[in-house]
């Protein structure tokens, strides 16, 4: 049952008179759901107990740990059709869709808790004592990764499951050892609090400090900025706009204590279209362009946007070809009217400027809500003068770029700003040919794709999502992939430390039988 209360800790609270309600962009009408903002008071109890749960929490075991993630997979399983159908219901998106999230919000927190059981995450480096080193003796140094202490996260709003409550950045914070308090999106309230009521399920379970989990709500920006501000915190996961992931950013640089903001935002992410692509493949291409570009109502961080391409016949037939293939295919249901009123003024904007053709623009009658696909073409030297072009429009909406020559292409992708994703077309002899071209575009991803669509992220341990600013606040890390609990942790240096005193994962013996850096050499043995 949906209560429209807090989470704080293991208990349902709803202290404060400030109310809303969730969407359902579908029927384009309130939910029946009222939510309960939490109060300063209610922020402040949940911080504190985090901070209480987290003296313990962060000495469990790895296979304790993994206990609870496996459990809130269960549990959230466990949920059944009303999950599914409360997802449907705040965010217009279809059965399929939420399925399938759900299936990977579990494997997700399943990933995470193989991880733990495994156990060499941590990094464990052991450097032995040299007595007799001349001229001076070296001590013994051992070092490892330990959790930082409570994250805040915040909910997307294009990923109610996979990357909200449960998602990647509370799995990847709760297996680093770190306690959790969700800023639940506004838009998606409903399912945040069902699967809160899983987690808790879970923590209590599985014998979980009470203070481990907590879930706020709130349908305006000030329960997030407490939160960021609040000293208990140390560390910040968000996926959503540059606007609020830079504003968090430099609210989280202004406390007296500065902590990390792992912002995932806006990405347009080029795909390179070479001649071999265009002559030999074009209206293929053009097909599967058009379907990446309206997938979920094109509502995807990793949305192709931008495709570039040198001016030839072959261009010109892709661009009839993909004007063509997209306007066959039905607009879908935006998530919210705001997100839905934000693209309509994006893509006049975008479509104001000068030098800009319309290759296809649906204009056939739709219901409330629903995104209207748009493509647009301009010339390199349009794109590269009006960084009005380079925005994201988050939507079913993308722009060809038609380039003079490869040297035109190179400077176009140079004056990019960083993104998530970049994608080339073409042979594996034209990455070699046009070497400057994908060294222009490896520059600012931080993936990049052969012959393929951005759109669709696997969920394994070699993905890297986060790209240089603003594709993400700190390009060094991901948010998908069991690499993303790196952002959780700290690493502690222990010197000449007693055996009995020191952690499993750095005694001698290596009870755990993790791998570890001995001595320089990779090496399971004893120490
Ligand atoms: P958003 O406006 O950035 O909001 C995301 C979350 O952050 C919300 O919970 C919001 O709280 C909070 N927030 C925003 N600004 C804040 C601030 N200054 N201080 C504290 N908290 C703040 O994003 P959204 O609602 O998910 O979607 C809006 C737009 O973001 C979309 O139209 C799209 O352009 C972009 N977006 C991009 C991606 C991507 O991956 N590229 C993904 C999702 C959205 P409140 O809502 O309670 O104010």
């Amino acid at each position: 049952m949906i209560t429209g209360k807090n989470y704080i800790g293991n208990e349902l609270s709803a202290k404060g008179n400030t109310t809303y309600h969730t969407f359902d962009p579908k029927l384009n009408l309130n939910t029946e759901w009222t939510f309960y903002e939490a109060t300063e008071e209610e922020i402040d109890s949940a911080v504190q107990k985090a901070y209480e749960a987290f003296q313990s929490y962060k000495n469990f075991s790895g296979n304790k740990k993994a206990e609870f993630l496996d459990a809130i997979a269960e549990e959230i399983e466990a949920l059944g059709d009303i999950l599914i159908e409360t997802y449907m219901k705040e965010s217009g998106l279809p059965e399929g869709r939420a399925r399938g999230e759900r299936g990977r919000t579990m494997g997700q927190l399943r990933a995470f808790s193989n991880l733990l059981r495994e156990g060499s995450w941590v990094e464990a480096t052991i450097d032995r004592a040299q007595p007799d080193r001349e001229p001076l003796p070296k001590i013994d140094i051992r070092k490892m990764l330990f959790p930082v202490g409570p994250i805040a996260v915040f909910g997307s709003s294009n990923f109610p499951l996979a990357f909200s409550t449960a998602g990647g950045d509370t799995a990847s914070a709760l297996a680093a050892g770190c306690p959790v308090i969700v800023k639940s999106h506004p838009m998606h309230s409903g399912t945040g609090e069902l699967v809160s009521s899983a987690v808790i399920k879970a923590a209590e379970k599985t014998g979980m400090p009470d203070g481990l989990f907590s879930n706020l709500n709130s349908s305006g920006i000030e329960v997030g900025q407490q939160l960021v501000f609040h000293p208990k915190i140390k560390g910040v996961g968000f996926t959503g706009s540059i606007k609020g992931g830079t504003a968090l950013y430099k609210l989280a640089n202004d406390r007296k204590e500065p902590i990390p903001v792992f912002a995932e935002m806006g990405s347009i992410n080029p795909v390179v279209a070479l001649p071999s692509a265009l002559n030999e493949k074009g209206e293929e291409w053009a097909e599967k362009y058009a379907g990446s570009i309206m997938l979920g109502a094109g509502q995807f961080c990793t949305n192709p946007g931008l495709i570039l391409g040198i001016k030839s016949t072959s261009l010109d037939r892709f661009l009839d070809s993909l004007g063509k293939a997209i306007e066959k295919l039905e607009p879908s249901c935006m998530l919210h009217p705001n997100i839905h009123a934000n693209y309509e003024k994006g893509k006049q904007e975008v479509s104001g400027q000068g030098g800009a053709t319309v290759i296809a623009d649906y204009s056939a009658s739709v219901a409330d809500n629903y995104g209207q696909q748009k493509v647009l073409t301009v010339n390199g030297a349009n794109f590269l003068k009006n960084p009005k072009l380079h925005q994201e429009v988050f939507g079913p909406f993308s722009i060809v770029v038609r380039c003079s020559d490869a040297a035109e292409l190179t400077e176009v992708l140079h004056k990019l700003e960083g993104q998530l994703t970049g994608t080339v077309l073409g042979s594996a002899g034209e990455i070699e040919s046009y070497a400057k071209v994908v060294d222009a575009l490896t520059s600012r991803v931080g993936r990049i794709i052969f012959n393929g669509v951005p759109t669709g992220v696997e969920v394994c341990p070699s993905m890297q999502h986060g790209g240089p600013f603003p594709a993400s606040t700190d390009s060094r890390f991901t948010s998908v992939g069991t690499s993303a609990i790196k952002r959780w942790v700290r690493p502690i240096s222990f010197q000449n430390w007693p055996q009995e005193a020191l952690p499993e994962e750095l005694k001698d013996d290596n009870p755990l039988g993790i791998m570890r850096i001995l001595d320089s050499e990779h090496s399971k043995d004893q120490v």
